[in-house]
């Protein structure tokens, strides 16, 4: 594992749950709405990351004041020992949230079998047919249809989420992504902040999705699906 960065308390990463959050190294997506652009580039250790025995050294020191340890990234499947990982995690007591953007269904499946993940959290870049438009990289779609039956039929609680990008995203995109999560235990659209962006044009991009209007017209009934501000 590559962790560059650690928040020791969180209250808002892990629905209900007191949590911290490592953040690890490399992703396989560029997004070009990505808030964590150092994270992006694979496998690049620093002097600043921060090592396995030092985080868990850290996060035996919060045993009964921390609920559970966020994974996120980056992209953290890309981590060949994160099994061993979670499975530490889980051996001193915390659950575990895993984030992913669902390009490796195979490794989601092992961990879900062994039980290594008590709440995925998968992002829905787009609608299937301008997924690409949103993860600036070639995606194979049987790959992220893949993950996202294997979270919907997993019994593991999760939600799907969608940062929402003017430019990128159109209103009416949302019905098909609306049929795409449909039966999930929550959905939340993501408001887009232009102060941290891979795309550093989209710094610039201040207009706005109404996003009470996405929710109210496309997820229409649908009473989990919140917006995140
Ligand atoms: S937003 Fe996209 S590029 Fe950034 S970490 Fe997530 S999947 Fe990777």
């Amino acid at each position: 594992m590559i962790i560059s960065g650690l928040t020791p308390l969180s209250l808002i990463d892990y629905p209900g749950k007191v949590a911290c959050v490592i953040f690890t190294q490399g992703c396989n997506f560029r997004c070009p709405f990505c808030h964590n652009p150092e994270l992006l580039e694979c496998m690049k250790s620093t002097e600043h990351d921060m090592s396995t025995e030092r985080f868990f050294e850290f996060l035996e020191s919060r045993v009964g004041l921390l609920d559970g340890v966020v994974i996120t990234g980056g992209e953290p499947t890309l981590h060949r020992d994160l099994d061993e990982f979670m499975t530490h995690i889980k051996s001193l007591g915390f659950l575990v949230k895993l984030d992913s953007n669902g390009t490796n269904p195979q490794l989601l499946k092992q961990y879900i079998e062994a039980q290594l993940v008590d709440y995925i959290a998968m992002d829905i870049k787009h609608k299937l047919s301008k997924y690409e438009q949103a993860t600036g990289r070639k995606t194979r779609m049987e790959w992220i249809q893949e993950s996202i039956d294997l979270v919907l039929s997993s019994g593991v609680p999760h939600e799907f989420r969608t940062t929402v990008v003017p430019g990128i995203h159109a209103p009416e995109d949302f019905y098909e992504i609306s049929d795409i999560v449909d039966g999930c235990d929550r959905f939340y659209l993501q408001e887009f902040r232009p102060i941290i962006t891979f795309d550093s044009e989209l710094k610039h991009n201040h207009d706005k999705l109404d996003l009470d209007w996405i929710k109210r017209e496309c997820f229409q009934g649908k009473e989990n699906v919140m917006i995140r501000r």
